[in-house]
């Protein structure tokens, strides 16, 4: 039974409340690598249709898949970086199933003996309270396997008489690695969180460029519901490929609410595989639930075993980079940075390594961080710019900094004289001497400038004498406006009250 969108929301508003999700995600990730993972056609994406193929991966009579050992490679480096155990022998398997976009018949894949197992992942959970409080979570990966791609089938015109549906077989042997999750999640927060944050250590360790709008990182959804305070699982349903972080949330709060709604009216769940549509903002039955034996495993007999040894897993693990929560915990033991800080400045690599290239020559990393994130993220957010390709490189911004830090220019100006550098990519030293911009902090030039405010508003002086407090400010502002904001707020402050008095 298919509710309608209206049914649901009316149900789940009152019910949703007595229910708790779970969710477990597939994730698909496309390797970086630059030839296929069983034979030598490039995996370059846009090419034209059917021109990246080959006897190997069009599946034709008597030729031999051979194992890409890239591929290998970065998908071991991905199994130590999400905490996995690297099995010493894994097993490619035929996935025997038919459809247009998979000339072979099957797609190489691994089943019982996959490439790791037993890994976990920490995220953080917004709270959704105020401020920007996260907590953190522990979810267990099951296991994480490698895979070929398959091709693309292009649909085309209308009505259905007429269309054409189009193959293109370029993606056909692309590397994948899927990486499945335990049913840890419980909120569509938590499965945002875990792509977030799988996302980010993919990208620090260089295995994928994740471009999701290319389809090189690709979600699957299990999603089930049980009553609050219950152990067993529901049933659950499958969502498949979400391709975007907005569809993956999107997809899950509907499909809970949809749950609930059909247990609510009497209904089962069924366990199928359903797809999200955009346009109508549901998701709808696609087929229902392939098991395994439809797919009829087998070790594939034209490979060998995959064999990680000891020595050559070590080289792997030597050679990764600092990861996220690593780079993380270190910005705050190091720099003294506060976790909320740290979190942001570690989002990614590109700005981690800005941060830690500003720090090395401004007066303080703390002030640094603090610019590059309101200043610097803003502009370039404005800008719809790349950190990589910011105006202002890290020793300019650092330069900055010296000459608030030194009293040359006060916060404020020296909030002026960072957009003028973004705007324009000069130095801050340039821009201070070209415009005199320097702050005003010669004792005697504040006196003199001072005194002619005051001479000129006796009547005022006479008020405040007698009482009237508050005119103080004011006579701070006429001396900040007669020089364009330049003179030093508190040394014009204590300049007045002496000479007040
Ligand atoms: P299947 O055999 O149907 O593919 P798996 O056991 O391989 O199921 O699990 C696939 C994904 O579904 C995993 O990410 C797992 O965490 C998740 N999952 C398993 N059972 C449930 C459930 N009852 N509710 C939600 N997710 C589940
Ligand atoms: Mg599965
Ligand atoms: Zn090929």
């Amino acid at each position: 039974m298919e509710l309608t969108r209206e049914e649901i929301a009316a149900v789940a508003e009152r019910k949703r409340a007595a229910y708790e999700a779970v969710i477990g995600l597939e994730v698909h990730v496309q390797l970086k690598t630059a030839s296929k993972i069983f034979c030598g056609c490039s995996t370059r994406f846009g090419d034209p249709p059917n021109s990246n193929v080959c006897p190997v991966c069009l599946g034709l009579p008597g030729s031999l898949p051979v194992l890409n050992r890239q591929v290998a490679e970065l998908a071991t480096r991905t199994a130590l970086a999400i905490n996995c155990q690297v099995r010493e022998q894994s097993i490619f398997a035929r996935k025997n199933y038919f459809y247009p976009d998979l000339p072979k018949g099957y797609q190489i894949s691994q089943y019982d003996r996959p490439l790791a197992e037993h890994g976990r992942l920490e995220i953080h959970v917004p709270t959704g309270g105020a401020g920007k409080k996260t907590r953190k979570k522990r979810i267990d990966i099951t296991r994480l396997h490698l895979e070929e791609d398959a091709g693309k089938s292009l649909h085309e015109g209308l009505p259905e008489s007429e269309a054409k549906t189009y193959l293109d077989f370029n993606r056909c042997g692309v590397p994948l690695m899927e990486i499945v999750s335990e049913p840890d999640l419980r909120t569509p927060e938590e499965a945002y969180a875990y792509l977030t944050t799988l996302k980010q250590v993919l990208e620090y360790i260089e295995v994928s460029d994740c471009d999701m709008e290319k389809g090189s990182l690709r979600c699957d959804a299990n999603v089930s519901v049980r009553p609050v305070g219950t152990e067993k699982f529901g049933v659950k349903t499958e969502v498949k490929n979400l391709n975007s972080f907005r569809y993956l949330a999107k997809a899950l709060e509907y499909e809970i609410d949809r749950q609930v709604a059909l247990l609510e009216s009497g209904g089962r769940i069924e366990q199928e595989t359903r797809l999200w549509n955009t346009q109508a903002g549901r998701t709808e039955p696609m087929r229902s639930k392939e098991h395994a034996h439809d797919y009829r495993y087998f070790p594939e007999p034209d490979l060998l075993p995959l064999v990680m040894d000891a020595a050559w897993v070590e080289d792997i693990r030597r050679a990764m980079p600092e990861l996220p929560a690593a780079k993380e915990a270190r910005f705050v033991e190091h720099y003294g940075l506060s976790d909320y800080d740290a979190e942001v400045l570690t989002a990614n690599r590109a700005l981690a390594d800005y941060f830690e290239a500003t720090a090395a020559k401004a007066p303080n990393a703390k002030t640094a961080a603090n610019w590059i994130q309101t200043e610097l993220l803003g502009a370039l957010k404005e800008a719809g710019q790349e950190i990589s390709r910011s105006p202002v490189p890290p020793q300019a911004l650092a330069e900055l900094l010296q000459l608030v830090e030194d009293g040359t220019l006060s916060g404020k100006m020296g909030k002026t004289v960072f957009e003028k550098m973004f705007a324009s990519g000069k130095s801050a030293r340039a821009i201070v001497a070209a415009e005199k911009m320097e702050q005003i902090t010669d004792a005697g030039e504040i006196e003199k400038l001072c005194g002619e405010v005051l001479a000129k508003n006796a009547d005022k002086v006479e008020q405040y004498k007698k009482g009237k407090q508050a005119l103080f400010g004011f006579f701070v502002g006429q001396v900040m406006k007669a020089t364009r904001g330049q003179a030093n707020p508190r040394r014009v402050n204590d300049t007045l009250k002496k000479l007040l008095g």
